[in-house]
């Protein structure tokens, strides 16, 4: 009877599992800049305008030879942060009602990571995910405190270095994780919290303030850069923004989790060519975003076991992955001709997530698209 009852529970459980599990990729394809040095004439991405898959198709010509590949959306070059924000905006919103969001931008340096996430220094018209998500977060809490609501907010921000965290928010001396004072080691509660001790969390109340923290944090990953050769493409940005609500009449309470990151460069980097701290940025990097897709396959394939402890970026996020949490993977890929190696992975990489919607079987071709993408150097 027990045993029934345990195994009816489960069946359950799953069931729930597979309503809301929710993993969904978008792809943006940034403009041609003059940097790219490609003749503007030769396109090498295009977007295919058929009925059932309108805004969510995309092909790569490589060497005559044509890639196509579906997403839950395509964001062309002209697309603005306006529109893709207008995309994420609910998701956004559901970390208010208490669920944990993550969102990741992934792709070659260079694709528009930042400028997706952040927007670009200097042009605050053109802002991205992260001020954007904030200014609603912040809006949406005004409006919620007439129906009784209180939040309380607090935000942290780290960067995974070499698999090594970095608190962007210490006011003392950043220091990492392998400078020896700090340990940093991650936590998981019964409640699902994560506990980086010496972490610095601080309780914001405004948009503004974050915005603040956020050029701090800024200027710090600048200070480790001249230390640790262009380290921001070579580490992993997280913004946590953790979100407590309660509401006194319903004595209803909710804590949700958002978390936006800001992947290290996916360009694959040769082993072979890289000799010291070179080969140990470019194992722990790879290291990293497979691991990440090799969590979010177990997750969708309900493996028993989810290799969430082989990398610190997915052992950091376990408990924001899988359940009943949402995740948003935005590949982000240039159009030059010069790039088109790199954003064929990118894409195939991404397809591969993609094919791991739960619920979804997978597709046939994403057991190979995985070995394109993984097997490096
Ligand atoms: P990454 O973070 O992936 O290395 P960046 O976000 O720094 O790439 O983008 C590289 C360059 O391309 C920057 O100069 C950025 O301003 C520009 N860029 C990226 N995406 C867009 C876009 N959608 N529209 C206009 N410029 C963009
Ligand atoms: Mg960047």
């Amino acid at each position: 009877k027990l045993v029934e009852g345990e195994s009816l529970r489960k069946k359950l459980h799953n069931t729930i599992l597979e309503l809301k599990g929710n993993i969904r990729v978008f792809c943006r394809v940034r403009p041609l800049l003059f940097d790219d040095g490609a003749d503007h004439e030769t396109k090498a991405v295009s977007f295919p305008t058929t009925t059932d898959n309108l805004g969510r198709g995309i092909e790569l010509l490589q060497h005559g030879q044509k890639h196509s590949f579906t997403f839950d959306k395509v964001f062309v070059p002209e697309s603005s942060q306006e529109e893709v924000f207008e995309e994420v905006s609910q998701l956004v919103q559901s970390a208010l009602d208490g669920y944990k969001v993550c969102i990741f931008a992934y792709g070659q340096t260079g694709s528009g990571k930042t400028h997706t996430m952040m927007g670009t220094p200097g042009n605050y018209d053109d802002k991205g995910l992260i001020p954007r998500s904030l200014e609603q977060i912040f809006e949406a809490k005004q409006t919620l405190q007439n129906q009784g609501w209180k939040y309380e907010m607090q935000v942290s921000m780290l960067e995974i270095y070499n698999e090594t965290i970095r608190d962007l928010l210490s006011t003392t001396r950043p220091l990492t994780e392998s400078s020896g004072t700090k340990q940093y080691s991650i936590k998981h509660d019964a409640n699902g919290n994560t506990h980086v001790s010496d972490l610095t969390i601080l309780d914001v109340r405004s948009s503004r303030e974050v915005s603040f923290l956020l050029n701090r944090a800024a200027q710090s990953r600048s200070v480790g850069k001249t230390q640790m050769n262009e380290q921001s493409s070579r580490s992993h940005f997280v913004f946590t923004l953790r979100i407590s609500g309660y509401n006194e009449s319903t004595e209803q309470q909710v804590q949700g989790v958002l978390n936006l990151i800001d992947l290290a460069g996916s360009e694959r980097l040769s082993k072979s060519g890289s000799t010291g701290d070179r080969l140990k940025e470019t194992q722990a990097i790879n290291k990293s975003l497979s691991s990440l897709s090799d969590v979010i396959f177990a997750l969708a394939r309900k493996e028993d076991h989810v290799p969430f402890r082989n990398s610190k970026l997915t052992y950091l996020l376990q408990p924001c992955l899988g359940g009943d949490s949402k995740t948003l993977m935005v590949v982000n890929v240039s159009p030059a001709p010069s790039s088109i190696n790199e954003s064929l992975c990118s894409l195939r990489f991404a397809s591969r997530v993609n094919a791991c919607e739960i619920g979804t079987p997978r597709r046939q071709t994403s057991a190979r698209q995985m070995d394109s993408r993984l097997s490096y150097g």
